[in-house]
């Protein structure tokens, strides 16, 4: 049900067993109701979010992405940097784990919005140094004690596994994010104020408060932006994220099609 979500987030889960995936590409994996480690997967792990996830889980929900990131998650800091990264917290239960707190008898409560992480378990993506010229596969599985989908006879390559979890479209959304967060990752960062990483969070996660921020301030004063793009990202909140993103890049770098 989850994963962690590659290069953002593998240096954060350093003791999982990880495995590289056959030559073949295949792996066999099936999870359902009724297997008996159902919804243990679901304890004591880091899920963190990508801005779509937010973005999907509010809307689920019917609430604010300010009330959802305060009721519902924790911030924690990529290793090593002051990158914010936005992780689901984790209830204190009577059983004394500590569970999701999405998590109920019957599975999962935001199923249908459940994020990036939970849909790719349990495949992940390693970190390949660009510089190093190699092309092996960068996938690997996840494989926990407890999870019992190993045992199943159920063949996946990862596309067909992304396919089948719905993961595919939400990678393609969140690339724009990953070059973000990999491009703040290798920059020293020495420079970044704490309210640029604000912003940073904002434009992310906190996507009803940038959109105030956008059409309740200066900046469509400040900033050259069309009328079709100004009434686009009015209605069209994936729109508002990826115009989030493309700010974020001149508000961090001093680059993209931003002009004041
Ligand atoms: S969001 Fe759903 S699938 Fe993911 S860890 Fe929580 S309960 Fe499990
Ligand atoms: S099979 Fe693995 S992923 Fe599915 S419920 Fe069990 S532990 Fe979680």
């Amino acid at each position: 049900m989850r994963e962690v979500e590659g290069k953002v987030v593998l240096d954060q889960n350093e003791h999982l067993n990880l495995k590289p995936i056959l030559e073949d590409g295949k792996f066999k994996f099936k999870c359902y109701p009724g297997i008996s480690c159902f919804n243990e997967c679901c304890h004591e792990i880091d899920v963190i979010l990508t801005p779509f996830d937010v973005l999907r889980m509010k809307n689920q929900l019917g609430i604010k992405s300010d009330e959802f990131l305060a009721k519902y998650t924790h911030l924690q800091k990529l290793k090593g940097t002051d990158i914010p990264l936005v992780k689901l917290k984790m209830h204190d239960a009577e059983d004394k784990k500590n569970h999701c707190v999405f998590l109920c008898e019957k599975g999962c409560t935001v199923y249908e919005s459940r994020p990036a992480v939970c849909r790719n378990y349990p495949t992940g993506l390693a970190t390949q140094d660009p510089n190093s010229g190699e092309s092996s596969n960068p996938f690997f599985i996840i494989e926990e004690k407890m999870c019992q989908g190993h045992f199943e006879k159920e063949e996946w390559t990862v596309d067909s596994w992304k396919k089948n979890q719905g993961v595919t479209e939400l990678d393609e959304l969140s690339k724009p994010w990953m070059e973000l967060v990999a491009r703040l990752k290798s920059c020293s960062l020495k420079d970044a104020s704490d309210q640029k990483m604000n912003f940073f969070l904002m434009a992310c996660f906190d996507l009803d408060t940038f959109s105030n921020f956008v059409f309740n301030s200066s900046f469509l004063q400040k900033f050259k932006i069309d009328e079709e793009t100004t009434q686009k990202i009015k209605t069209d909140e994936e729109a508002l994220l990826k115009f989030g993103f493309e700010w974020l890049k001149f508000v961090l770098f001093k680059e993209g099609s931003f002009q004041t």
